[in-house]
């Protein structure tokens, strides 16, 4: 929202023009931080027609980022949709005509993968944008592992190309090595670096030329007109070039036109078009494009191709969920009945409790009643919320294929479906990753103890990374996130939206425990006092899985020594004793309990005899089984100039880092490797000292590892200390 803007609900309720189908595009854009994601987003928002001046991040006054800390620390961290529009003028694959864009906002960081991965689950399609210089980033590279996960068509869009050091090929080169991806060159640059006027459009042979935009670093009105010229005389050879090689990548995904190509005729730019439409939507061919957000170039014809490449809503197979044990299917239609996922939770100081939904099938009105076929719950909307980039609507009724905010759920979150009473299914939920650090926080006055668990409350609700647990030895609260900036701002909103004051302890590694040999182990718990007697008793093996495969009871008894009745209180014992650890206190993963012998006494066994029973059994196996600490591992991408490469590797390796090799990109070399997050705390710091602030680091969450054996007994003295 532009400066000193309150966004506030638009007094008009609407009907919500119903849009056809085929002209909604639901995407997201996706990039590296700093790639440009926001400044890209703002000018899409400006050419759609909502905002009426642009915003500039490092001015703090964007429209996406309209939360305060995200507009201090020039991250985006919540992901809103927001609904645009734009006119296709050219004839093309597609229709011309009014499209509805809705941008999904995903975030820039990595330590919001929640995030990331809940807003990939509802778009359709993305543009991952990519810094011409820096070329394919470490999270360029994660969140398309991720799109890929989900099948996300992408359009990519080279950024920057007005940036010192821009490198178009080199970028091509990089999404072809480090993504392994195909991109189809659909724009190629007039000029790098300080000299980029334009682009060329490949298949139409035409150069766009656009005035000059606001300087470096600053926004404006100014800027974003183009004209179409000749293009220019220098050029015609490298766009021949690129345009065969695109004709014929094109022509490959298709028999007919393939047959066409091989015969010397070559297809017309219709032809093309459609089929690349095609081969986009099944991920096998990326549309690729250039330019340069902040300059205002390059942007309309890239709202063109998200019209003219990316899926609709229809263009999708149907959506797929069960209810009672069926798998059943809904397909996008105003006549289905109504399914929809909840991907987004958000309290909003104006609205209150806003639930985002993706519409899969059939309408949902405001004041409808709906069916949490998650939680087996009946539940009324109240009101459904469209958000522009400046202004929120009111509608009556929200169509397939849509994204809308409710207000008025009590208790829909993230991951829930919502049906129609009379046609319930359950759609697949949302996975999320485990948290790997964690914080100690204490209120700061008795006022604040209360307030603190309502706002905790409430932020976990809106972010399923972020974790709440007490401690069952000092009763302190502790707080579990994707990482130190995660909780950082977690713990920065609680102060400023709730009011809480509080302090936090130093940030934790989350260490998990594990066994690593086959063991068997008896657990017996008999009582006699008086009267009614306990008796509980059973054997148990445990068995180490595979990381990340979790934990797993089996119950393997034959012939009734144990009555089946008992066993789920075994399994309940075996957990407990399970997540309070046994070697450290860590709660222990990746391995499988199974229950194979026992006892039982008619009168005297009890659930809670044999609940302890479990308890006993398993803490007796995991002795004889070759316990050992687990911690997170980071992945790490380190870029620095040359002349402090030495120091930095020398610096990481002090730090128990695995380093996997070193990349030259642009005027930097980058170091790639590994690196336990026990070893990171401050490392910012230090590199900022190293490199004379020089040097950039990333590192994201990549999974958990065994401890060295002189790092065990630290951790285990630590923890009892
Ligand atoms: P995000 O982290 O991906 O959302 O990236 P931002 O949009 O916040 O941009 C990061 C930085 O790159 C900001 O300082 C922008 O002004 C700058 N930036 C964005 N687009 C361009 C561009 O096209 N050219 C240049 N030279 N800088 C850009």
């Amino acid at each position: 929202m532009a400066t000193g803007q309150k966004a506030s609900l638009s007094q008009v309720i609407t009907k919500n023009r119903e849009v056809a189908l085929d002209k909604i595009r639901n995407i997201g854009i996706i990039a590296h931080i700093d790639a440009g994601k926001t400044t890209t987003t703002e000018r899409i928002l400006f050419y759609t027609g909502r905002t009426y001046k642009l915003g500039s991040v490092d001015e703090g006054t964007t429209v996406t980022d309209w939360m305060e800390q995200e507009r201090e620390r020039g991250i985006t961290i919540v992901s809103a949709a927001i609904t645009a529009f734009w006119e296709l003028k050219q004839e093309s694959c597609v229709p011309k005509g009014e499209y509805r864009v809705n941008i999904i906002d995903t975030p820039g960081h990595v330590d919001f993968t929640a995030e990331v991965e809940r807003s990939l689950r509802v778009l359709d399609g993305g543009i991952t944008v990519l810094d011409a210089e820096e070329t394919v980033q470490s999270q360029t590279e994660t969140v398309w592992r991720q799109a890929d996960k989900y099948h996300v068509p992408r359009i990519i869009f080279i950024n920057k190309m007005d940036k010192l050091g821009a490198n178009f090929e080199g970028t091509l080169a990089a999404i072809k090595d480090r993504l392994g991806s195909k991109p189809v060159v659909l724009a190629v640059p007039i000029g790098s670096e300080q000299q980029f006027r334009g682009i060329v459009l490949v298949l139409e042979r035409k150069a766009l030329i656009w005035e000059a935009g606001p300087p470096a670093g600053g926004a404006g009105e100014t800027g974003g007109t183009y004209s179409e010229e000749e293009v220019p005389e220098d050029l015609k050879a490298m766009v021949e070039k690129y345009r065969s090689q695109t004709i014929e990548t094109i022509s490959e995904t298709d028999e007919q036109l393939l047959e066409k190509y091989v015969g010397g005729v070559e297809p017309d730019s219709t032809e093309l078009k459609t089929a690349l439409r095609a081969a986009t939507i099944k991920t096998e061919l990326f549309p690729t494009f250039c330019g340069s957000s902040l300059r205002n170039k390059g942007i309309q014809p890239l709202l063109d191709a998200v019209v003219e490449y990316l899926p609709s809503p229809i263009d999708l197979p149907p959506v797929k969920g069960v209810w009672d044990g069926q798998e059943e299917e809904r397909r996008v239609g105003n006549e289905e009945p109504l399914s929809a996922l909840a991907f987004k939770v958000q309290t909003d100081p104006h609205v209150g409790r806003l639930v985002w939904l993706r519409i899969y099938s059939g309408k949902l009105r405001a004041g409808q009643e709906v069916f949490n076929t998650t939680k087996n719950r009946r539940e009324r909307v109240g009101r459904l919320v469209l958000m522009h980039a400046n202004q929120r609507e009111l509608i009556e009724e929200a169509y397939p294929g849509e994204i809308v905010a409710g207000v008025g759920f009590r208790e829909t979150v993230t991951g829930d479906t919502v049906t129609d009473s009379a046609h319930p299914i359950v759609l697949e939920s949302i996975s999320f990753p485990e948290p790997v650090i964690s914080l100690a926080i204490e209120p700061k006055t008795k006022a604040d103890q209360e307030k603190l668990g309502e706002a905790l409350g409430k932020l976990s609700e809106e972010d399923p990374t972020f974790r709440i647990k007490t401690n069952q030895e000092t009763g302190q609260t502790i707080i579990s996130g994707m990482g130190e900036l995660h909780l950082e701002i977690l713990v920065d909103r609680m102060r400023r939206e709730f009011n809480v004051d509080a302090t936090t302890g130093a940030p934790q590694v989350a260490y998990k425990e594990t066994v690593t040999k086959v063991a068997e182990g008896e657990g017996k718990y008999i009582r006699q006092t008086g009267g009614h007697g306990q008796y509980g008793h059973c054997f148990v093996r445990v068995e180490p899985k595979g990381r990340g495969e979790g934990y797993e009871f089996i119950n393997k008894i034959k012939g009734g020594a144990i009555p089946g009745e008992f066993i789920p209180a075994i399994g309940k014992g075996v957990q407990e004793a399970l997540s309070n650890g046994i070697l450290a206190g860590y709660p222990m993963t990746d391995l499988s309990v199974s229950v194979y012998d026992g006892s039982y006494h008619d009168v005297d066994s009890s659930e809670i005899a044999f609940k302890i029973a479990g308890s006993m059994a398993v803490q007796d196996a995991a002795k004889r089984a070759g316990m050992v600490i687990l911690e997170p591992i980071m992945k790490f991408e380190v870029t620095t100039p040359e002349q402090f490469l030495g120091d930095v590797i020398g610096d990481l390796s002090s730090r128990r880092a695995q380093i996997v090799g070193t990349e030259t990109r642009g005027h930097y070399r980058v170091i790639l490797g590994y690196v336990p997050l026990a070893e990171v705390s401050g490392y910012t710091t230090t590199l900022r000292s190293l490199t004379q602030g020089r040097a950039n680091a990333y590192v994201e969450p990549s999974h958990y590892q065994e401890v060295p054996a002189n790092i065990t007994e630290k951790i285990i003295a630590a923890k009892k200390s």
